[in-house]
């Protein structure tokens, strides 16, 4: 072959490999491509292999919780199993107890029926008794009601019985102390009834002795007419005789003068001498009445005191017992159904436990004021606090009257705010009680001149002007009302020591039908009170 047919071949051979070359470019691109997409599809296959081998992880966590909760069922099942026989061997036991307990129950039919019958009966029976015994509850709490009453009368009627029997006996000692007095006054009047029979007798015998002396000076008279007569020589003499005789009825004259006077002397002797007996016997008298009277005192403040000390004694002791009462019925309260026949006998039962605590705190109050063992807590405080806070703590307990503050004092008062506030509360609480028929009742404060005036007033009942001076006694009540309204007189006592101890003073007025009005001052400037 010559060269250019070789070189055609060449160039025939070169066209070929270029266009075999630009296959294989292709089909390198191609691969390149299936390559890439192999890389993608493996990356996502890593990912995945990832997670699945994250959630086998997890699996087996959750296989191993399986296990073991698989391994607690085993045991539980062999519990159960052993329990399910226990089961069975008990529900035989029951079986055989059951067939014993028909028979009985078969028993007990009969005998049900026999007590249904007599139940029937019964409830019949309890109906009426329940019925009766409401009845008797009823009663029974007008009884006690009525028995407490009569006992707070008849504790009364002691203490003023005691007092009369008292006032008995002094009057007794006072009565034959009188009579002896009499019988020493019968005796002295006898014995100057003799020393006047003598002064008359010795009277009458001076009379006498002037009678003879005027005698005898007539006689000197007569004789010496006859010696002036029978002696005309002797008429100098018998001039001076006469001059001298004269002088004589001149001395007799002022004797018989003097005599008289001394007679009325002795009169005025007489008399200032009976005066001053009688003056003595008054004294003694009066001395006598003195010693009684501080006889009387003693025994009365000894009587006093050991009536304290019983009122402070009884009132401690019943003070825990009644705490106690107290808490059963507030526990009673609270768990029986406000529509159950018996709650209003719980809720009468509180009212008197509260009274009861009232009397008690007062009688201890009582003997602390006796003794002088009130403490007052002295600290400065909003005047009208005292009064909104005692007005609201009256209202709760009642609906029939309504108190309003017509006036009110804003100023801030040192003093004792809870003893203040136990006085607002025993007027408001007062003039309550004793204003059965009417429901208004006024509260009014302001300052006057210095001090704060407070006045409670109602349009109750009211008190005679002759009681009024006498309410604020230990155990004074108005003997009219006192049967009926409760009480023991001593709220009244109590709020005037307090007033008193805040160096203030109380005023009533009153108009009986009409109503009260209970006012008390209290000096500002009381910071050193103590
Ligand atoms: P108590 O009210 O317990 O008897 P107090 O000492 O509070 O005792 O009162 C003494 C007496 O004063 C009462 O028994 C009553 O007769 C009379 N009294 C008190 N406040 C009033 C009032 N507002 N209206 C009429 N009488 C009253």
């Amino acid at each position: 072959m010559d060269t250019q047919d070789l070189s055609a071949q060449l160039i025939i051979a070169n066209r070929d490999l270029v266009i075999c070359n630009r296959e294989n470019d292709k089909l390198t691109i191609a691969l390149n491509d299936a390559n890439a997409e192999l890389l993608l599809q493996n990356d996502e296959k890593v990912k995945l292999a990832k997670a699945l081998t994250i959630a086998n992880i997890e699996l087996d966590a959750q296989n191993k919780e399986k296990g073991q909760r698989a391994a607690e069922l085993i045991i539980a099942n062999i519990e159960l199993d052993f329990q399910n026989e226990e089961k069975l061997k008990r529900a035989k036991e029951l079986m055989i107890a059951n067939k014993e307990l028909d028979f009985q129950n078969e028993e007990k039919g009969k005998l049900a029926a026999e007590l249904l019958v007599a139940n029937i009966e019964l409830v019949f029976q309890n109906e009426e008794k329940e019925k009766r015994a409401a009845e008797l509850v009823i009663a029974y709490a007008r009884l006690s009601s009525q028995n407490r009453e009569k006992e707070e009368r008849a504790a009364e009627l002691i203490i003023a019985n005691s007092e009369l029997a008292f006032q008995n006996q002094e009057r007794e000692k006072r009565a034959a102390e009188l009579i002896i007095a009499n019988t020493e006054l019968i005796f002295q009047n006898k014995e100057k009834e003799k020393r006047a029979a003598e002064l008359i007798v010795a009277n009458t015998e001076l009379i006498f002795q002037n009678q003879e002396k005027e005698k005898r000076a007539t006689e000197l008279i007569i004789a010496n007419k006859e010696l002036v007569f029978q002696n005309k020589e002797k008429g100098k003499r018998a001039a001076e005789l006469i001059i001298a005789n004269i002088e004589l009825d001149f001395q007799d004259e002022e004797k018989e003068k003097r005599a008289a006077e001394l007679i009325i002397t002795l009169k005025e002797l007489g008399y200032q001498d009976e005066q001053r007996g009688k003056r003595a016997a008054e004294l003694i008298i009066a001395k006598r009445e003195l010693l009684v009277q501080k006889q009387y005192k003693e025994r009365r403040a000894i009587a006093e005191a050991k009536k304290d000390e019983f009122f402070n004694v009884v009132s401690h002791e019943f003070k825990t017992p009644l705490t106690n009462i107290k808490a059963v019925n507030q526990l009673l309260e609270r768990s029986v159904n406000k529509t159950d026949k018996i709650y209003p006998f719980i809720l009468n039962a509180n009212h008197s436990i509260k009274r009861l605590e009232r009397l008690i705190a007062d009688l201890l109050d009582v003997t602390k004021i006796n003794s002088g063992q009130i403490d007052l807590n002295i600290a400065e405080f909003d005047f009208s606090d005292a009064l909104v806070n005692s007005i609201s703590n009256v209202q709760q307990i009642t609906k029939r009257h309504e108190i309003l503050l017509e006036n009110t004092v804003d100023v801030r008062y040192s003093g004792d705010q809870f003893r203040i506030e136990q006085v607002l509360i025993n007027l408001l609480n007062n003039a309550i009680k004793y204003s059965p028929d009417t429901s208004k009742i006024l509260v009014k404060a302001k300052v006057e001149a210095g001090n704060i005036l407070v006045i409670v007033q109602d349009f109750g009942i009211g008190i005679a002007s002759g009681d009024i001076d006498q309410l604020f006694q230990r155990f004074y009540r108005v003997s009219k009302t006192a049967m009926v309204y409760q009480g023991v007189g001593l709220g009244l006592y109590i709020a005037s020591e307090i007033i008193k101890r805040h160096e203030g003073r109380f005023t009533i007025e009153s108009q009986p039908g009409k109503g009260s009005s209970f006012c008390f001052y209290l000096p500002l400037n009381q910071l050193t009170l103590n």
